[in-house]
């Protein structure tokens, strides 16, 4: 089911942390003016403390086979409920189809979900990551939007099928969208899976880094959404637009306080500090980053699949205490 096509929403709880309240949400030590510290992380929390969502095993960054995980929606709810998650979001790329059913799964289980997505964005030739978290999943502008960005990825396959034919890997195409869960998002991790399934490589990194990256001859170049663009869709249908796992592109020193400028300008609030694909000296320099450009912190393990991601959900980096957790919103 396609939420942007049939407009429905069931299940997706927009505010499931306070939907019992009758006044929205009550007491809230981090919107009330009196006691607002939102700006400062050192913020005093004795009022609460168990409400400082430091204590939180939020996890904002994960991914069903609505696009390139391999779990249903209400598995990956249901392993996040396993493995101790206590806010969890669903960030599928490019799709928000999945949001109904973890959203019902969530609720269900008892685990604060948020509706999240991450969006692909071109940038200074490199592919950037923004997520969007809390976003209304049936804002008319987002879907056209996700859909734009989803609309070239057919012809990317097949054009990715076809240089890997070159090289004597038939059937590349086939393979991989036979793998994908969504006809919508045939992913280069579908075709890694798929060489992989076939015995070309040993495991999925191993294939990006013969065949799907830039240089290799199952890359092909992809025009993703602008980076102005995706922030606004979010902005626009109510979330928070988070720079997504800094650290993974080949971006140098200026080019990144670039990227993260033209991020903020364009209303952009946080940055991934603590990703399941982050070193702890990797989180402990974008947490620097964050309380340098007044950006609030988000984590999320980035998790794909219980065979191949860098971390399970509700695992890998915590973020340090210097930083504002961007879900102090949200708790
Ligand atoms: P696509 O959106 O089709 O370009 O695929 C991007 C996805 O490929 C990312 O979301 C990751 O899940 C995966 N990916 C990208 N680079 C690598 C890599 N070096 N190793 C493993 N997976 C990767
Ligand atoms: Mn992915
Ligand atoms: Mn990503
Ligand atoms: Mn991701």
């Amino acid at each position: 089911m396609n939420l942007a096509q049939d407009g429905a929403a069931p299940g997706v709880n927009l505010n499931p942390l306070t939907c019992d309240r009758e006044d929205g949400g009550g007491f809230d030590p981090y919107r009330d003016p009196a006691v607002d510290t939102s700006s400062d992380p050192s913020r005093d929390l004795s009022r609460d403390p168990y409400r400082d969502p430091h204590r939180i095993n939020a996890d904002l960054h994960c991914h069903s086979y609505f696009s390139d995980g391999t779990l249903a929606p209400s598995e990956v709810v249901a392993r996040a409920h396993r493995n101790g998650v206590g806010l969890l979001a669903l960030t599928d790329h490019d799709d928000v189809s999945g949001l109904s059913e973890a959203a019902a799964a969530a609720a269900e289980l008892g685990i604060a979900f948020i509706p999240g997505v991450e969006i692909s964005v071109s940038w200074g030739g490199e592919t950037i990551h923004v997520v969007g978290l809390r976003i209304d999943p049936n804002d008319a502008d987002l879907c056209a939007g996700l859909a734009s960005v989803r609309s070239g990825r057919d012809a990317r396959a097949r054009e990715m099928g076809a240089q890997l034919a070159r090289i004597g890997l038939t059937g590349a195409f086939e393979g991989a969208a036979a793998l994908a869960g969504n006809p919508a998002l045939v992913s280069r991790t579908h075709f890694a899976r798929w060489l992989v399934e076939r015995g070309t490589c040993t495991d999925v990194r191993a294939v990006f880094l013969k065949y799907l990256v830039p240089g290799r001859p199952g890359y092909v170049p992809h025009a993703w959404a602008r980076l102005s663009e995706a922030v606004s869709w979010i902005a626009g249908a109510g979330g928070v637009a988070v720079l997504a796992h800094p650290a993974r592109y080949k971006l140098g020193e200026l080019a990144l306080s670039a990227l993260v400028e033209e991020f903020r300008n364009a209303g952009g609030l946080a940055i991934e500090v603590a990703s399941g694909s982050h070193t702890r000296d990797q989180v402990r320099r974008f947490a620097r980053l964050a309380l340098a450009e007044g950006l609030e912190a988000s984590r999320g393990s980035d998790f794909h699949s219980p065979l191949e991601s860098h971390a399970d959900l509700g695992f890998g980096p915590v973020l340090p205490d210097s930083v504002l957790p961007v879900w102090h919103r949200w708790v």
